[in-house]
């Protein structure tokens, strides 16, 4: 599918003109539209919650977007809890889906009556020593082996560090049900960004499975299946997107089959979506700086790798598109480079792009999830600011850039301030 930008040329020339690039910027009337979606796609389970996955993409205003469609939090640590708080979800509104979690965490989350998902075994009791007791908890899930689709290996949650064995899973109900929880959950993520229709109703059919044993042989009531993250966004313009509607009548399927028969027809689905539900509407914003031929050409612009850390990570495919050049020739060849001191500060390795010069601008696609929230401060490079652009065309700061003052705000030492 050809990946459009969702701004122009001539709105970031307007855009540059009260907010410098880099930025990411992410568009309010897709995010919604998106999300609207979700909640059709599962209408048919009375109980369907998702809970966004902050970490993803970590501003309140943001969250507060998607809080208006009904969305819940999945936070995964203390200053994600802050951040749900702020935006005035609390209780069944937040799921706890930590691993290593701190003693802090664990009674912060308790305090907003988040729903607790534990990741393992070992922590049922250093919780109960600290915080009290919920009504309702959850555990998470470590089938082992290798996660395979139509014979595909996915990805190895034998190599996961998350979730329990079954065994473990089994005795940590046992343990919960004595300490009094009276609704239980389930939890697992067994493969990252998947752009396949198969994952989330094959990973239902897993945990609907254990749902029906455990329910039978321990005597407790699940309330939820919690499929977690997980699904996927075509990066590349070969890929097929995800027919979410389509997803959603496979976990239907599996659940008329599983848990139905098994008397269980009002277990709730969750889900913990980031990617699916963020990523597209995102663009990383950059300006050519500089021009460079040597062995290869080189397009040097003035974002770099602490704004969007997933090429350099994990060798990461992202779009690129020349804003102005929508139509032009792709008869170039380019290594799009951040400057970092790090030769895999680059945003595209051996791409074909229209004739790149100076000053023109290029949107990074579907950076809207995972992307400035892995930002970091290498080389003393500062975090972009983060701009909303709503639906009547207007743009919002959402989160302003750093200064260096930002940088230096953890240091006491004489003489050092920013003289700009
Ligand atoms: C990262 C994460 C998610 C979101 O994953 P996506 O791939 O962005 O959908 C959900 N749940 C948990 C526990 C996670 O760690």
């Amino acid at each position: 599918m050809e990946k459009k930008p969702f701004v122009t040329k001539e709105q970031v020339e307007e855009i540059v003109k009260t907010w410098p690039t880099p930025f990411h910027i992410y568009d309010e009337k897709g995010i919604v539209e998106n999300a609207r979606r979700v909640k059709a796609a599962f209408a048919w389970n009375p109980g369907f919650h998702e809970y966004f996955a902050v970490k993803a993409t970590p501003n309140p205003w943001i969250l507060e977007i998607l809080k208006n469609e009904g969305f819940g939090a999945d936070c995964s640590s203390y200053t994600e809890l802050l951040m749900a708080d702020a935006v005035g979800l609390h209780g069944h509104d937040i799921m706890y889906s930590s691993n290593v979690t701190p003693d802090a965490d664990f009674i912060k989350a308790a305090q907003l009556g988040a729903i607790i998902n534990f990741d393992d075994i070992s922590m049922i009791d250093p919780y109960m020593q600290i915080a009290p007791v919920q009504d309702t908890m959850c555990c998470r899930y470590n089938p082992g082996g290798n996660f395979t689709l139509h014979n595909e290996i996915m990805d190895t949650p034998k190599d996961a560090k998350y979730g329990m064995t079954k065994d473990q899973l089994r005795e940590a109900y046992r343990k919960l049900r004595d300490y009094g929880v009276k609704n239980f959950g389930i939890h697992a993520f067994l493969a990252s960004n998947t752009v396949a229709l198969g994952y989330y109703p094959k990973l239902a059919r897993i945990l609907f499975e254990v749902v029906a044993e455990f329910s039978r042989e321990l005597g407790i009531h699940f309330s939820f299946v919690n499929l977690s993250g997980g699904v996927g966004i075509p990066y590349r313009p070969d890929q097929e997107p995800n027919d979410i509607m389509a997803i959603g009548e496979e976990v239907r399927k599996a659940y008329e089959e599983i848990l139905v028969p098994a008397g269980l027809d009002d277990v709730a689905i969750y889900t913990e979506m980031g990617r699916f539900i963020l990523g597209p509407y995102g663009h990383l914003v950059t300006k050519v700086l500089r021009m460079k031929h040597i062995w290869k050409d080189y397009a040097g612009v003035d974002a770099c790798a602490a704004n969007l850390m997933r090429p350099a990570m994990y060798r990461a495919y992202h779009h690129i598109t020349v804003l102005g050049k929508e139509n032009a020739p792709c008869d170039h060849l380019y290594d799009v480079t951040g400057g970092l001191c790090e030769n895999n500060d680059k945003f595209a390795i051996d791409r074909m792009l229209p004739e790149i010069h100076e000053g023109d601008y290029l949107v990074i696609h579907d950076t809207g999830a995972h992307g400035f929230s892995m930002g970091y401060n290498y080389n003393g490079r500062l975090r972009s600011a983060e701009l909303l652009l709503r639906p009547d065309g207007s743009v919002k700061q959402i989160r302003r850039a750093e200064t260096p003052q930002d940088y230096f705000a953890t240091l006491d030492y004489p003489g050092l301030k920013d003289e700009r």
